[in-house]
């Protein structure tokens, strides 16, 4: 029983697409439940096919689920399996997905001279927008996992300590879990914290800095992703203006997170909101992404794109100010839209944290 070979096959028929190739590793994984790093699907109404080669005989046999599993070893190549493939059962004409490389593109034409193929990039990605009940399951534990690292690193937070310690403070407890870091961890301080995809550094903590922490847990194949940020010793009046209005942004975007709404208008409220005090300027990338198997999965909340919000889809919400020569406050959260609203993943607290005073 596989739901998202279903899915697959309904959009299939409603795009007038008689048969796809699945090259994305991320959209193989969800369609066949396949864990490796290498492989092709085929789907027809009929068919179904999974290519990999000799390194992943046996894993492929044990995890895909409703595919003929095909695999091969040296001297023969995936796209000389992909040609023969299609060529034994008459398929001439297959979508594709446009995210290859054009590489990998060359070299299935160069293959299979006799097909044509087609670019279909809105087949796949609206169904991993909308996430089962499962996949919401696993991206609820890797937040749980992200809000109990936090909770962890707060007690290093103080004068004297450097950010490269913080990130590998964060590293070690979610490596230690068992899980993997969903991307490399973002530690900066001070003037640092400005850049918002800043790298830690050397740099140690001072009384005064406002301390941005950004990381993720991978945990089974799916992602979290959560912001804080902390004033290390204590908050001043400037602190206070501009950590309070990106909260407040920050809420009210999740409050308006719901089906029916759209993230183009969230994304403007939030902008309308840090314009109290004059901070949208300081705004400068979109309010959210698409959130799971991919860390950046399909999908983005910004003012520039039309973005229908709909049950089942999770989003990270994160508006952040960044003051050059001051600092940066970021404040993410991961949310689940359902029927009514939404649900908020992580739970870390959100009130400004004045620590190591
Ligand atoms: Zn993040
Ligand atoms: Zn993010």
């Amino acid at each position: 029983m596989n739901d998202n070979l279903n899915r697959v096959r309904k959009a299939m028929d409603a795009q007038g697409v008689s048969a796809m190739l699945v090259s994305d590793i991320g959209n193989l994984q969800w369609l066949t439940g396949f864990t490796g790093s290498s492989g092709l699907g085929v789907v027809t109404d009929s068919q179904t096919v999974f290519l990999t080669d000799s390194r992943y005989t046996l894993q492929a046999q044990q995890e895909v689920v409703g595919f003929e599993v095909i695999t091969f070893g040296s001297p023969k190549t995936l796209n000389m399996v992909l040609a023969e493939e299609l060529s034994g059962r008459q398929i001439n004409r297959i979508g594709f997905e446009p995210s290859c490389s054009y590489t990998t593109y060359e070299g299935w034409r160069k293959e299979a001279p006799g097909v044509d193929f087609e670019p279909k990039p809105d087949l796949l990605p609206p169904l991993r927008m909308i996430k089962t009940s499962e996949e919401i399951a696993k991206i609820r534990a890797a937040c749980n996992l992200a809000d109990a690292c936090f909770d962890h690193v707060l007690r290093m937070i103080q004068p004297g300590v450097s950010e490269y310690d913080i990130a590998l403070d964060i590293e070690f407890f979610i490596r230690r879990q068992g899980a993997a870091l969903a991307f490399d961890v973002i530690a900066v301080s001070g003037p640092n914290s400005a850049k918002p995809h800043g790298k830690p550094s050397e740099k140690k903590l001072e009384s005064g800095d406002f301390l941005t922490l950004d990381f993720g847990a991978r945990l089974d194949g799916y992602n979290s992703d959560i912001t804080r940020t902390v004033v290390v010793g204590q908050a001043s009046d400037r602190h206070k203006m501009i950590y309070n209005r990106v909260l407040e942004s920050q809420m009210a975007a999740i409050d308006a997170l719901k089906p029916g709404a759209n993230g183009k208008e969230v994304d403007l409220l939030v902008r309308s909101i840090l314009d109290k005090d004059n901070l949208s300027q300081y705004f400068g990338h979109g309010l959210g992404h698409g959130l799971g198997r991919a860390v950046h999965d399909y999908g983005g909340l910004s003012q520039t794109k039309d973005q229908p919000i709909e049950p089942g889809q999770v989003w990270t919400v994160e508006p952040g100010v960044y003051i050059p020569g001051f600092g940066g406050v970021r404040i993410e959260d991961d949310i689940v839209v359902t029927e009514s609203g939404c649900e908020i993943l992580t739970t870390s607290p959100k009130h400004l944290l004045e620590l190591g005073a």
